[in-house]
């Protein structure tokens, strides 16, 4: 059977490995559309995991959902200059209403149905969305204004890989708007905190938090700050941003609003988002040369039970069982799938749900309903616990959430201890740096003298870009003097790496 194929391993191919992880666990397919995907049941049911966790998190900090049109007048992208040149080159545009038959009887934009003002495919929402603001806010009263959007979102990609970068994407984008930019900025800086909360607790993928240099900052912010993590190959993935606005897009939209004081003052915004991009992240992080792991937290089945039989008279006990644990799990607030498939034989089975990721088997046979016990396999071993282990069978129900925690806080601690074995801090020098990028990669702490003309040379000549100026948490304990690619005077420490 072509499907019991091992997998390409990381070290000989990670770009296949992940592909083949993808689309060996069915949670995505590519679709007719170039460039665009199918987000496959298992996948959705990863997305409606995060969805469900950072939502509550949202409302939690007083944000609200609401849902913005997809089509944006061409003249609303153009009215912030940084905006339209950041997107120009990616933007899906619709000129006409209806086809109709041409000539040679072929279907055709019919010319009549030309429209005065193109519109946009939303790439991102900031224009259509601070236009609405902007006749919703009158007074100071009406401040902070919360919202937040779970949409699509189209960006023409030309290069394209599966949830990473894909011409359609789904995100959430918030947007606020505030009285003053100090409460802009707490805002910015609140929602980078609620990403990487969910990024540590929910998705074991620990990331560096951080600002952006100018150049890669989101078009029309004034700060742009990011969660940046490190994957399996030593490439960065930027995870989530969160960006201060200023009053950039207030001014170009009008949104005005009275001040205490009786004056008048533009409103100062803010936008965030993740997107499904966050699903290749989970892969890149955690996933294994036998497919994908998933943190218990965000399994959309994290036990599975197999009954095991080999006459049909055995069948009905063994389901029986199985269909008891799983009402026990379930009850105790557990997603569990009970796979009765007559047409694979057990071995398959268990093949199956390890390339999907699930955290924990359970596999029952009519000797194990005899003697009251169970075979619980956990798809990784957390720290020094066995793989596999026979267990009676109240003793395995209580054990089962515990291995569940303990495995959602060792794919943490392993995340972490990786990200820091590949992290080399203290580059003093341009061939040192250099030579990091080439051979090892992963995040690079070095000086930098904040020009642009050495972020360029270092991106021409190795394709590192700056991934963050670091928070002060993750910076050095000796801060460097000089910029390791010009040698000059160092104005901050910048993480550098080659990026997804
Ligand atoms: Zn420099």
């Amino acid at each position: 059977m072509a499907d019991d194929k091992r997998l390409t391993t990381r070290e000989a191919d990670f770009s296949a490995w992940y592909n083949e992880v993808i689309q060996r666990a069915e949670l995505a397919d590519y679709s007719p559309v170039r460039g665009c995907m199918v987000i496959r049941p298992y996948g959705y049911g990863i997305w409606e995991l995060m969805q469900r966790a950072l939502d509550d998190m949202f409302k939690a900090t007083g944000h609200q959902n609401a849902y913005f049109p997809l089509f944006i007048p061409q003249s609303f992208i153009t009215r912030e200059a940084k905006h339209v040149e950041g997107f120009a080159k990616e933007m899906a545009i619709v000129t006409h209403t209806r086809l109709k038959a041409g000539a040679n009887g072929e279907l055709e934009p019919d010319p009549d149905s030309k429209l005065d003002e193109p519109l946009i495919v939303r790439p991102t929402s900031e224009t259509i969305i601070y236009a609405m603001f902007a006749k919703w806010v009158q007074s100071y009263r009406d401040l902070p204004l919360l919202i937040n959007q779970w949409a699509n979102v189209v960006r023409w990609e030309m290069r394209t890989r599966l949830f990473l970068r894909t011409t359609e994407f789904l995100w959430q984008e918030g947007h606020t708007a505030h009285a003053t930019e100090n409460e802009a900025e707490e805002e910015a800086l609140k929602m980078l905190g609620v990403y990487r909360e969910f990024m540590d607790n929910w998705m074991a993928m620990p990331p560096l938090l951080g600002r952006k240099s100018d150049s890669e900052r989101f078009p029309g912010a004034v700060r742009t700050y990011a969660c940046e993590a490190l994957m399996q190959d030593n490439r960065a993935l930027q995870a989530g941003t969160s960006h201060m606005l200023g009053q950039n897009f207030a001014r170009q939209f009008d949104l005005k609003f009275q001040t205490e004081t009786g004056g008048e003052d533009y409103a100062h915004n803010t936008s965030w988002g993740v997107s499904t991009r966050l699903i290749g992240g989970l892969i890149m992080t955690h996933s294994d040369d036998d497919g994908l792991i998933l943190p218990p937290r965000l399994a959309p089945i994290q036990v599975v039970i197999v009954p095991i039989y080999r006459k049909d008279e055995e069948r009905a006990l063994v389901v029986e069982k199985a269909n008891a644990v799983a009402g026990a799990l379930r009850n105790n607030g557990m997603r569990v799938h009970v796979d009765v498939r007559d047409h694979l034989k057990p071995g398959p089975k268990f093949y199956e749900w390890e390339r999907k990721g699930v955290p924990v088997r359970i596999e029952i046979g009519p000797r194990d309903v005899a003697q009251g016990q169970l075979t619980v396999v956990l798809r990784t071993a957390p720290g020094d616990m066995p793989r596999k282990e026979v267990l009676g069978e109240d003793a395995a129900l209580t054990m089962i959430p515990q291995r569940l925690d303990a495995l959602q806080k060792q794919l943490l601690a392993t995340a972490v201890a990786r990200r820091e074995a590949n992290s080399q801090r203290g580059v003093q020098d341009y061939a040192a740096l250099r030579e990091r990028v080439e051979d090892a990669g992963g995040f690079i702490y070095a000086g930098w003298c904040g020009s642009a003309d050495c972020e360029q040379k270092v991106k021409e000549d190795t394709k590192a870009t700056i991934r963050v100026l670091p928070f002060e948490e993750f910076r050095s304990a000796e801060q460097p003097k000089l910029c390791a690619v010009c040698g000059g005077n160092a104005t901050s420490e910048a993480v550098w790496a080659r990026a997804y």
